[in-house]
């Protein structure tokens, strides 16, 4: 899960608004629960705090009831990435994306594993529906794949 890999640049500055100790891991319980809870935003240097907004609202925003430990802040994440290189953006850039709309830190060669192993899936996903006669499913599926790779 590439989630899983994400690290927040300012995760220090983070840990010392809080008072105790953050793991530099970005979808780690306590900096979910740090930064979703009692946190003084208005405290940190104005671009570090504008990164957090925009992860705050493109992945922390859902109305589950145990949110944010509901899984779709991670599963938002993966879907922005594989977006993003659908967008055409290689994993390099990718990574440059996070770094400055988030201030988050993922390796460019995570990312191109992440995607080489969301291509696997998909062709997975494709192949079943293919056979159980989802067609539109399996054309749809291929769409992204091709999107993907190319
Ligand atoms: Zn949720």
């Amino acid at each position: 899960m590439i989630a899983s890999r994400a690290r927040f640049r300012h995760a220090k500055k983070i840990e010392r608004l809080a008072g105790y100790r953050v793991p530099e891991l970005a979808f780690s319980p306590v900096m979910l629960e740090t930064i979703t809870s009692h946190f003084n935003y208005d405290a940190l240097d104005f671009a570090i705090r504008d990164q957090l907004l925009s992860f705050f609202n493109d992945f922390l925003r859902c109305k589950c009831k145990n949110s944010p430990m509901c899984g779709c802040p991670e599963k938002k994440f993966a879907i922005k990435v594989l977006e993003l290189r659908e967008n055409g953006l290689d994993h390099r850039q990718i990574a440059a994306y996070l770094s400055d709309e988030y201030g988050i830190e993922v390796f460019p060669a995570d990312v191109l594993s992440f995607l080489e192993e969301s291509v696997h899936v998909l062709e997975a996903i494709s192949d079943v529906a293919r056979l159980q006669g989802h067609e539109a499913l399996a054309t749809k599926t291929d769409d992204h794949i091709r999107l993907i790779e190319r």
